[in-house]
């Protein structure tokens, strides 16, 4: 979880920081997202499952966060639509169209 947790503030720190310097193309963005809604998800499934039943249980604050990050997976942009998005940038493909 720590790991997970430090590899993802480091990419969106280096996104950040290509949005302030360089440039941020949106398939970057999608990397981002993708990877740390995903990793974020998997870290409170974690969590939640070493509190065994109490862990679906809303005595303990893990599985608010757990729904909470499902909407987020919605509205930052789906993990299907951050790969077609992903796929058209390393291929030139739209796969969606
Ligand atoms: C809590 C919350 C807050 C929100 N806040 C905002 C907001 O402030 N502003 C705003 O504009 N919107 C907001 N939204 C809406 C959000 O942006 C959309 O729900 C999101 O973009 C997904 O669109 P949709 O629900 O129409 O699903 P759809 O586009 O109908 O997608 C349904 C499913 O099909 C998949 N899918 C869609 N198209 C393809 C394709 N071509 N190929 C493969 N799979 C595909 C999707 O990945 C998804 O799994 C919010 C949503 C939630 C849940």
């Amino acid at each position: 979880m720590a790991v997970e947790l430090t590899n993802g503030t480091l990419l969106a720190l280096h996104l950040g920081r290509r949005k302030d310097g360089p440039g941020l193309r949106p398939e970057q963005v999608s990397i981002g997202k993708l990877n740390n809604v995903s990793k974020a998800l998997e870290i409170c499934r974690t969590a939640r499952t070493i509190l065994g039943a109490n862990g679906i249980s809303l005595e303990y604050p893990v599985i608010r966060h757990m729904t909470n990050l499902e909407s987020v997976l919605t509205y930052e942009g789906t993990p299907e639509m951050h790969t077609l998005v992903i796929g058209q940038a390393m291929t030139g493909l739209p796969a969606f169209r």
